[in-house]
């Protein structure tokens, strides 16, 4: 496995590659989640390369970009253990030139939910998985639907800027008591885990109450929410398309319903598919 921190040596490693080349983009602080995306990768293509690089432009002031965890070694030795042929580790300054060209999230799109708590942050992550794509040059790179607005603004730009890598989306990998699995989870304390398990508790509610027939979105919600806010605080608890607009009522098939909120000091995600 090819350890690479420079983007020449990495642009010559990816020109002497064969085959079919499969991405995986990470922060590091490698769990289960990762690996399931990694191993999609390894199973779908010759070659795989994943990227180790916290972004900083997709952190807003004041957020954990300093504090975010780090795991290096025990990064390397999963990627290692799991066939990786290339792990790209960039340093910051490498990735960013002084008044560069930029790309900026759709206005809509990019700028609700997710994008409205966290303004600018979609235009970081945009901005840094289209470089790491056009480095790369990958047949497939691999996201969690995790991150489903993520997913779904990187799919938007593939298709906008034509780029010829096909975006696999790959399910939310749990912990064996619902909690979706997310390197910001090493900040929770025993009882913030506790508290924390609401979250996929109240996606559970929903799809209990969707599955024995309920559609409205205000009688749902008001469910998520009874849930919620007895453990978190809520960030936003929303029901939209799969395009991310409103609905008036549960479309099976095409409908994610999402969850934000605050444990402790600790902002989590979570969202479900119907
Ligand atoms: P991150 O390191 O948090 O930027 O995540 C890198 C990739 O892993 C993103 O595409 C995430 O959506 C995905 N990911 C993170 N957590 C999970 C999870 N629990 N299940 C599936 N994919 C995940």
């Amino acid at each position: 496995m090819l350890i690479i921190k420079d983007i020449d040596e990495l642009k010559r490693a990816r020109a002497s590659m064969e085959g079919s080349v499969g991405f995986v983009p990470t922060m590091g602080a490698l769990h289960p989640g990762h690996l399931s995306l990694i191993q999609r990768a390894k199973k779908e293509n010759e070659r795989v390369i994943v990227s180790i690089f916290v972004n900083p432009t997709q952190f807003l002031e004041g957020e954990d970009l300093e504090k975010y965890p780090k795991k290096e070694e025990a990064d390397l030795k999963i990627c290692k253990h799991a066939g990786v042929d290339v792990v790209f580790m960039p340093d910051a300054m490498m990735m960013y030139a002084k008044d560069e060209m930029s790309i900026i999230a759709p206005q809509v799109r990019g700028y609700l939910l997710e994008g409205e708590k966290r303004p600018g942050h979609f235009d970081g992550v945009l901005r840094v998985v289209l470089k790491l794509l056009n480095l790369t040059r990958p047949w497939k790179a691999y996201f969690g639907k995790k991150d489903a607005q993520q997913l779904a603004l990187i799919q938007s730009m593939v298709q906008d800027y034509f780029l010829d890598t096909v975006i696999v989306p790959c399910d939310i990998v749990r912990d064996s008591d619902g909690l979706a699995l997310s390197s910001r989870n090493v900040y929770l304390s025993g009882e913030e885990k506790t508290q924390a398990l609401s979250l996929s508790r109240s996606l559970r509610i929903a799809t209990k109450m969707i599955s024995s027939g309920e559609r409205n979105i205000k009688t749902i919600r008001d469910a998520m929410i009874d849930e919620l806010s007895q453990y978190i605080k809520i960030d936003y608890v929303a029901i939209v398309d799969r395009k991310f607009q409103n609905i008036e009522q549960i479309i099976i098939g095409d409908t994610i319903i999402l969850v934000a909120g605050f444990v402790g000091a600790t902002r989590l995600i979570d969202n479900i598919q119907v």
